[in-house]
């Protein structure tokens, strides 16, 4: 099958501090598996690397300069919905905790690494899309009570 995948969970240097995320052997076992394909939304969305960390405010992304970069989080999750139509992919693979790609909750707005319930907006907007979304140890997110 064909998942398109945050790319930093290959190892390539595009989070915002410009480290490398080592590459997990649930990621190596996908990568056997499947074609995987590697998407930043916030690259794709225009931002650069290293750059400020951002934290979801309800409906707005918030840089740690106070700057609303919401504009370019909504970009880089419209271009990879675009990707994953173009390559007719199966699924997208998302980085936990990311303000763009977190399936499994995100960081609160505070800057205080605190964790809540939410998602990112690229993983919002797959899943309001009807794409599959898997969380990076490959399962689905868990499901929103209504
Ligand atoms: S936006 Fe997603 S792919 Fe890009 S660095 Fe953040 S978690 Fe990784």
């Amino acid at each position: 099958m064909v998942y398109l995948i945050s790319a930093c969970l290959l190892g390539l240097p595009c989070r915002y501090d410009g480290r490398v995320r080592e590459v997990s052997p649930a990621v190596e076992r996908l990568a056997k598996e499947h074609t995987l394909i590697p998407v930043c939304p916030e690259v794709l969305g225009g931002l650069p690397t290293p750059r400020p960390p951002a934290e979801r405010q309800g409906e707005r992304i918030v840089n740690a300069e106070g700057v609303d970069v919401t504009a370019a989080y909504r970009r880089g999750a419209e271009e990879v919905l675009r990707l994953c139509r173009h390559h007719g992919a199966d699924g997208v693979i998302l980085k936990d905790m990311s303000p763009s790609c977190g399936t499994n909750g995100i960081y609160d707005g505070s800057f205080t690494r605190t964790r809540v319930p939410g998602l990112g907006v690229t993983a919002e907007l797959l899943l309001s899309a009807g794409v599959t979304v898997l969380d990076e140890g490959g399962a689905p997110p868990p499901r929103k009570e209504k």
